[in-house]
């Protein structure tokens, strides 16, 4: 029969992220559609949950958490802050049975993957402490005081200690009765160690992740990654100007179209479209759309680019191909570059723009036309 016990999650979320050098919490950092916070406590939906926070920061907390969130007043540190959440499920509710077991886990800990929890609670539930560690793969070297390495430690035998940590909460109870508070244990697995008690390691990925340190932050802005192509083709006509990539070339004859024909950038919109699987600029822009005559290439880029913030992307690098005889490209590069970048809101050097002719051979070669070829790719942000 498989076991039957229920969980009770503790979320201490007391530290106020000094080492981040951030002017609020780092739990309250953004994160896909909400925080780091809010994102780490629907992680465990639906079991009861409790949150420990920061008392002078409770209102900021509580307004960043959803509404039917518990949230206790944490304490100095976080074994006191988990401590009081324990004792706080059973005065808010009926006392934790011995057999339910106690999920602890840290609110800065927002990529825990839920499907580990199944497996690493069934063990729990087995063998009365568990705690969710991964294994060192940097070679770790014991350093005395003076900055000299005294020896190198068995990679294999070196686990880098996370969270979850699962308890059986009578095993919890106990422990928090005998413990000595003069000595706090860093975690609730160093409590187990003190009183002699088996903490079994589930062996977890470097993908869950604390988000501790400034260098960390770009954790939270990394997401899925998404690739675009786009290719497009307009024949010349000498009676209109030459738009390319958002610029004019006056000297050139113009290209023929409902737009302003501006090929690069609807090379570039079609990549971007793709990319978001948001169909095509035909779909966007019909060339039947009587309003859309004439219209610069540019606001429709604008329109593209506002979508795709609209669905959680953000564009990390575009890179893209004119095929032209004539006219010649390369004195109007660095201008187009600048101004796409500036348009886009990225670093110039996240978009790069090649030119180059057929050597004569086809409708390009016979300067009947100009093609244009884009590659992107795009982030998702987590939770988006
Ligand atoms: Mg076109």
């Amino acid at each position: 029969m498989p076991p039957t016990y229920q969980l009770k999650i503790i979320i201490p979320a007391g530290g106020v992220g000094a080492r981040m050098g951030l002017a609020y919490p780092k739990q309250l950092l953004p994160f896909g559609k909400s925080t780091v916070l809010a994102h780490t406590v629907d992680l465990f939906r639906p079991h009861l949950t409790i949150v420990a926070v920061p008392p002078d920061h409770r209102r900021l907390f509580e307004a960043a958490l959803p509404r039917d969130t518990l949230v206790v007043d944490g304490g100095a540190t976080r074994f006191d802050s988990v401590r009081l959440a324990f004792a706080a499920f059973g005065t808010i509710f009926a006392p934790i049975k011995d057999d339910d077991l106690v999920v602890i886990h840290d609110a800065a800990r927002p990529f825990f993957d839920p499907s580990w929890l199944g497996p690493a609670c069934d063990l729990a539930f087995e063998k009365g402490a568990v705690v969710f560690a991964s294994r060192a793969t940097d070679t770790v070297k014991l350093v005395g005081e003076d900055g000299v390495i005294v020896k190198t430690l068995d990679r294999d035998k070196i686990y880098l200690a996370q969270t979850p940590q699962i308890f059986k909460a009578g095993l919890l109870r106990e422990a928090y009765a005998k413990v000595h508070l003069n000595e706090r244990p860093t975690d609730e697995a160093a409590l187990m160690e003190q009183l002699g008690i088996p903490v079994q390691i589930f062996a977890s990925g470097p993908t869950n992740k604390k988000v501790t340190t400034a260098e960390d932050l770009p954790l939270l802005e990394s997401g899925s990654l998404r690739i675009g192509h786009g290719y497009d083709v307009h024949r010349f006509d000498a009676s209109r100007p030459l738009y390319l990539g958002g610029i004019a070339i006056p000297e050139s004859p113009g290209l023929l179209g409902h737009s302003d024909a501006d090929v690069l950038l609807h090379a570039l919109m079609d990549a971007l479209l793709g990319a978001a699987g948001l169909g095509d600029i035909g779909q966007w822009f019909p060339d039947s759309d009587p309003k859309l005559k004439g219209i610069r290439s540019t606001l429709l880029l604008n329109r593209v680019m506002a979508a795709l913030a609209e669905h959680g992307y953000g564009l990390e690098n575009a890179d893209m191909t004119v095929m032209a005889q004539v006219p010649k490209l390369a004195p109007h590069i660095a201008k187009m570059r600048a101004a796409l970048a500036a348009r886009l809101g990225v670093a110039e050097n996240r978009i790069n723009i090649k030119a180059t002719t057929t050597e004569g051979l086809g409708f390009v070669g016979r300067k009947e036309g100009i093609a244009a070829q884009a590659v992107v790719l795009l982030t998702r942000r987590h939770g988006s």
